[in-house]
This record gives C-alpha cells, structure tokens and sequence, in this order.
C-alpha cells in the first residue's frame, strides 16, 4: 500500500519511505507512537521486516548509478533547494519533535537549526569533493586522490535529536554522491518523513532518501546486507558496541557514537550567576535527555556552599509543563520506561547515600497542567554528596537529574 509522503505525518500509520513513496509495514508489525506530555497515542509506527529492508536497499541500489554519476555541482543544487525547505519548514518539524519527543519548542527549533548547519555545510560538496595531487611520490611516480561515493549507506539514529542527528549524516552522504537509508527511533519517527518529502520537493531523485522505520529487526537487516557499505550510528554505547562488531564484521565502515557522563568543573573564582546558568541549562535542558548534558557538577573549594544553594532555588523553580508553552524551560520524559528507569535512578542515589537536595519525583501530571495527567512527568532532581563509587556518578541517566561532588 503506498500514500502521498505529505498526508503521512499527520496520520496515524506511519510508515517506510522507499523510492519516494511513504509505503506501510508489509510484514504488519507496528508499535505506537505516544505524545509524552498527554500519554496519548497520537500514532502506529511501522515496524520493518527484513524484506522491507531489503525492498529499501533494492531501491536505493537502483538509485546509485544515475545518482553518482550526477556532478557534485547539481547534487549541490537539491541541497540548496533542501535548505530553503527545511528553512520554510522549521517550525513544522519543530512540532513534529516537541509532539513525539516531548523537548519544549524552543529547543526543538534549536535542534533544526543545528541540523540546517550540516546542509550549509553539504551545499559546499563540488570543493569538499577535490581530491590531492603529489608529484614524484617515487621517482617518476605521482599520486593522486579521489573522493568517491560508496554505494548504499546507512543511518541508524537515537529518539533524542530525531532531525539533527540524521542530519549529521545524510545530507553529506546524498550529497558525495551516495545512496541513503535512515532507520530513526520508532519512539518519534514522523520527522523523518517530513525530511523526505522536503528532499522529494528539493528534486532528490527517487530512491537516493529511504526510510525504514523499525527496531531492532530492521537494523539487524542493515547490519548484515551485503549491499549495505556503510553504517553511521548514534545512540546507547551498548548498542554502539554491537553496530560496530555486527558491522565491522560483515565488512561495513562503521561509525558508531555511544552515550556519556558529562562534568562540569565550577572553580572558585568562577562568576556564580553564570555558572548557575550553565548548570540548570546543562543538567534539566531537553528533561537532561542529551548526551551533551551536564550530570555531574564538580564543585572545587568554597563553591558548594555558595552555590547549592542558588542551584537548588533555581531547581525548583523550573518551569516544567507541556513544550507547546512558549515559556516552558522543561517538557516530560520521553516514554514511561525512560521514566521508570530515571526514578530508579533517583531511588538509588538516596539508598547509596547521596544527599537529595530538591526531588524531582514530586512533580507529577498534576503539575504540568491541563491534558497532562497521563504524562510522563518529573521534575529536576539535585544530589550533593555524590561519590565516584556511587551508581548515579558512573552511569548515564539520560533524564534531569544532576549530582554535585
Ligand atoms: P538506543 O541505543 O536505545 O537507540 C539508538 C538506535 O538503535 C535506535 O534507532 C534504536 O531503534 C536502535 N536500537 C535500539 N536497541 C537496539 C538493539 N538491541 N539492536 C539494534 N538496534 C537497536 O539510544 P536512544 O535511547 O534512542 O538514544 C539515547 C542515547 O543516545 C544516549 O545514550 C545518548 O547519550 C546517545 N546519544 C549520543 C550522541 C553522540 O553524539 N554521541 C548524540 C545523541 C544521543
């Protein structure tokens, strides 16, 4: 079954996008799709099968000649008219985040943004493409190199950026001349098919940009698909560790970016104001659900007496309600498993014995405000007193909740 990419989006089936046309699960396999700051479904994602999988490479194979051989300069040109979309289209996207991933508006207009810079960057492919030129490498020998696509390429990205993080990848790859599969996080998947219909509408050839929305099946495809040359990931270093062993081993290029504890160090001569800033900004932006977030706050000498206590104030003052709001500085957790995993967090940092200045468990749908009960809600937990031994020091919590040592 197949349907126009541009009603896609806002239906509740959303499915593969394979040689420009949005196509449903074959196979049947779906998973919903929730709005975290209701709890409702506002959706069913496909999930992919192997052979959906192998349909998408199919058309993406069937791409890669003409598409390869098409000079770096009109490649360039589909990435120009790319951009003036996406920047047409921002806001659009930024909805589609706020509603399936939960992070307040501004930050997801933030996220498109950061995306755009990569495709200003693959606007410059014609020079990003010359090669090098060494005379008498060896007597009467010379060198010389050439960038050249590799065929069908893939990208298997995390729920926590769903336009950015693709856009590490893809516009880069499409424009040196590859052929593209994108396999996003089923938590919040309509993005992806706002993206492509955008390059459809750039004048992307067919079957350059595919989707196949799915789990771990899909990505099982990819990692073993002889036609598959290459494998860019970002999520869970877990999960990074198996892309690159699964890849490496059927003989893909692998790139594979894992997760993060990140410090901040607070001297004492440090400007407090700012620092307190920093730290609310780094710790409870995105509910903390990034991997650049701030977790842990190393405060050096006198600063924990003096800053805790602007932290805390700051902490629970958050305003903490639905990403719609305009002045909401924080929006919910993405799923309920994510928050039943951030409040085991919490459990375990007061039974290690660290001291919970402001608990985040507290705040409920109750206070998020209307429609948002059945969210899944919390708000910004502070610990001092966190050791390096501690659970909450070593692992990546992945929600708002930040650790001073
Ligand atoms: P995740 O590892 O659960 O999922 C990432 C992708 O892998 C998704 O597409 C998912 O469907 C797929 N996947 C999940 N389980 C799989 C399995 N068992 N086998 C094969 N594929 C599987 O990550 P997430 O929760 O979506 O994203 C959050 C993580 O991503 C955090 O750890 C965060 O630090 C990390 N992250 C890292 C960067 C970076 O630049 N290093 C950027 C953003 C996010």
């Amino acid at each position: 079954m197949t349907q126009s990419p541009s009603s896609a989006a806002s239906q509740a089936s959303i499915g593969h996008y394979i040689s420009g046309r949005v196509h449903a699960a074959s196979g049947g396999r779906s998973q919903p799709v929730f709005n975290p700051a209701t709890g409702a479904v506002s959706g069913h994602v496909a999930l992919a099968s192997a052979a959906d999988v192998d349909t998408a490479v199919a058309a993406a194979q069937k791409a890669f000649p003409a598409w390869s051989d098409t000079p770096p300069i009109r490649r360039a040109r589909v990435m120009f008219k790319f951009l003036e979309l996406l920047n047409q289209n921002k806001d659009k996207l930024a909805h589609l985040i706020t509603a399936e991933h939960g992070k307040v508006f501004t930050d997801a207009q933030g996220e498109v943004s950061r995306g755009i810079d990569i495709v200003e960057f693959a606007c410059g492919i014609p020079q990003l493409l010359k090669g090098d030129f060494t005379d008498q490498v060896s007597t009467g020998i010379d060198n010389w190199t050439l960038r050249q696509p590799l065929g069908v390429v893939a990208g298997i990205t995390p729920f926590n950026f769903p336009v950015m993080v693709p856009m590490w990848m893809f516009p880069v790859a499409i424009a040196a001349g590859n052929c593209f599969i994108l396999k996003p996080s089923p938590i919040d998947p309509s993005a992806s098919l706002l993206m492509a219909e955008l390059l459809k509408q750039a004048g992307l050839p067919d079957g350059v940009f595919n989707v196949v929305q799915g789990d771990k099946e899909a990505v099982d495809a990819l990692l073993v698909h002889p036609d598959v040359k290459a494998v860019s990931f970002v999520g869970s270093t877990p999960i990074a560790n198996y892309i690159y062993e699964t890849g490496a081993h059927h003989g893909k290029r692998v790139q594979a970016l894992g997760g993060a504890k990140n410090h901040m160090v607070v001297m004492p001569d440090a400007d407090l104001e700012q620092a307190v800033d920093a730290l609310i900004g780094a710790g409870y932006g995105s509910a903390g659900e990034r991997c650049m977030a701030i977790s842990i706050a190393v405060l050096v000498g006198d600063v924990a007496e003096r800053l805790l206590p602007m932290l805390e104030a700051r902490a629970k003052t958050l305003v903490i309600k639905n990403g719609v709001n305009l002045d909401a500085e924080m929006g919910p957790i993405v799923t309920a498993a994510a928050h039943q995993r951030i409040t085991g967090y919490i459990d375990q940092g007061v039974k290690e014995g660290a001291k919970l200045l402001v608990d985040g468990r507290t705040f409920t749908g109750a206070h998020a405000g209307e429609g948002c009960k059945d969210g899944y809600w919390m708000g910004g937990t502070l610990f001092d007193h966190v050791t390096p031994d501690m659970r909450i020091y070593k692992e990546e919590i992945f929600g708002p909740v930040l650790g001073c040592v």
